[in-house]
């Protein structure tokens, strides 16, 4: 180590330059992660902005630690802090099934919240010596990171809980659960101030137990249809909670970071409520506003048809237009290899093939994109749900591969029904439907799907991979 270099003035100015780097290096990320030809080089953008802001702060740490006692004790839990992370997140990125990528993001956000909580305590435990005016600004950096921390750390937990299906995804309905948000609320203000001009420990207890009960509350709340705005709301909240712990480490990087997550977290968030129909204000207050459903469209609906492969396959090789809208089924049975070779046949035939992709079809924001592209399906057949919509009254067939709520026609005409207002792809439209699915059972938001049982809709039952490889081998 050089004279110039363990200089503390000479490390910080380093590490800042490190840190700007990072910076853009993120926001090039983002840029990239925006339009699926460029999401590969966003994702390399964003790992070795990672892997810039990472070497710097370790590196800086040290530098202002040299020659200290302590410096050997904390490079070796610095090092086996950052080995046993690594380990554990490569273990649990090479394992995840796409299906099981929601419940794992909703998990990597609750460790920000918690993360965001124990620097707070810690920023109150060993608070610094500052003047008077300073002082009050940290106080009010440890409670209010505490409160979005602990916020978030609950609120995700509820999250996995309900994407993993641990716990029933229809909204808690407590009696005045609006009061209540409000409530926690004031509460918290009225503590802040009380904190900000006496910082005692008691106070710091109470908002972190106040702040878990709202996360849980807040999302728990919230009903199955609306969860993607809740995840990628508390993808903003995990931001803020970064930005929050930024503010107390004194760490740009942390603080810059936070900020970027947190608003393109909120305006995802924003598009999605758009996409869907809903209210911004109300997700993000916990479904504030919503009713109890009136109906769970489990009146009798009637009898459905079924259909076999063959007739299937007769079906489609007489068709002119088909349109496959696939949904989380897909992503379970892993069909998109199977689906993209039956589009693919069925151009070779001359049938004009296209695919229709709800916003929220899957678990994740873009699942279905991302599948199809997995399975080299070209970008020119696969249309928004808006693009499509309106030629779905002139397809021949339409294949519903796994797909529910996103084609449920009670978001269209049952004002009573938990998903009323959704956007839905209008696939009863079509000459011919042919879902596929296992049985009869509801979609995520729990709700029976009158498409099953009208005239033209037909069930082909089974794993959604098989049946398009029997349709593929009946060809
Ligand atoms: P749904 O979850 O509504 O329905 C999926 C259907 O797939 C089920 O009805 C199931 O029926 C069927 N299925 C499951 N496994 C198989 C299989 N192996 N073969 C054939 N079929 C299968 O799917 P959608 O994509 O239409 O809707 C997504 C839902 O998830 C929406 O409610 C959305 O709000 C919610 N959500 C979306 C998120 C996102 O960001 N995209 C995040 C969180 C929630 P059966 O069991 O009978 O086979």
């Amino acid at each position: 180590m050089t004279d110039t270099v363990s200089d503390p003035l000479t490390a910080e100015s380093v590490a800042g330059a490190a840190y700007i780097v990072a910076a853009l290096l993120f926001i090039l990320s983002l840029a990239g992660l925006s339009r699926h030809e460029k999401a590969r080089a966003g994702v390399i953008y964003g790992i070795s902005g990672m892997v810039v802001a990472l070497a710097a702060t370790i590196w800086l740490t040290l530098q202002n630690a040299w020659g200290s006692s302590q410096v050997l004790t904390g490079l070796i839990l610095l090092v086996a802090a950052v080995l046993v992370g690594a380990a554990i997140g490569l273990w649990r990125a090479r394992v995840v099934q796409m299906t099981g990528m929601p419940e794992l993001i909703a998990l990597l956000h609750s460790f920000v919240g918690l993360a965001a909580v124990l620097v707070g305590w810690n920023g109150h435990l060993e608070s610094p010596e500052l003047p008077d005016a300073l002082k009050a600004i940290h106080h009010a950096e440890v409670f209010i990171g505490v409160f979005i921390g602990a916020v978030t750390f609950t609120g995700s937990i509820v999250a996995y809980l309900k994407l993993s299906a641990r716990m029933k995804s229809s909204p808690l309905m407590l009696p005045g659960k609006n009061a209540i948000n409000l409530g926690a609320l004031v509460v918290f203000v009225v503590l802040t101030v009380w904190y900000v001009n006496d910082s005692q420990l008691w106070l710091l207890i109470v908002v972190t137990i106040l702040a878990l009960g709202l996360g849980w509350h807040l999302v728990a709340s919230i009903g199955g249809g609306d969860m993607p705005v809740v995840v990628s709301m508390l993808n903003s909240y995990s931001g803020w909670a970064a930005a929050a712990a930024g503010f107390l480490l004194n760490n740009d990087l942390l603080i810059i970071t936070g900020a970027l997550v947190g608003s393109s977290g909120a305006y995802l968030s924003y598009i999605m409520c758009k996409a869907m129909n809903r209210s911004f204000i109300s997700v993000i207050a916990g479904g504030f506003g919503i009713a109890a459903p009136a109906s769970k469209g489990d009146t009798d609906q009637g009898e459905h048809r079924e259909i076999t492969a063959e007739a299937t396959a007769e079906m489609l090789a007489n068709a002119s237009s088909v349109v496959i809208t696939p949904g989380y089924g897909m992503a379970v049975a892993q069909a998109q290899y199977p689906v993209a070779e039956l589009a693919h046949q069925l151009r070779e035939k001359g049938v004009n093939v296209r695919f229709g992709i709800h916003p929220v079809a899957g678990r994740l924001p873009g699942h279905m994109n991302v599948l199809l592209a997995e399975a080299k399906v070209p970008y020119d057949i696969v249309m928004e749900m808006d693009e499509i919509n309106d030629d779905l009254g002139e397809t021949s067939v339409v294949l519903v591969i796994g797909a529910n709520d996103t084609v449920n026609p009670a978001a269209a005409e049952d004002p009573g029904s938990p998903i009323a207002g959704m956007p839905v792809l209008k696939v009863w439209e079509a000459e011919n439907v042919v879902v596929f699915k296992r049985s009869m059972a509801a979609g995520y938001a729990g709700v029976q799907n009158p498409l099953f049982f009208r005239d033209n809709s037909q069930m082909l039952f089974g794993d959604a991979k098989q049946r398009v490889e029997d349709i593929l081998r009946a060809f």
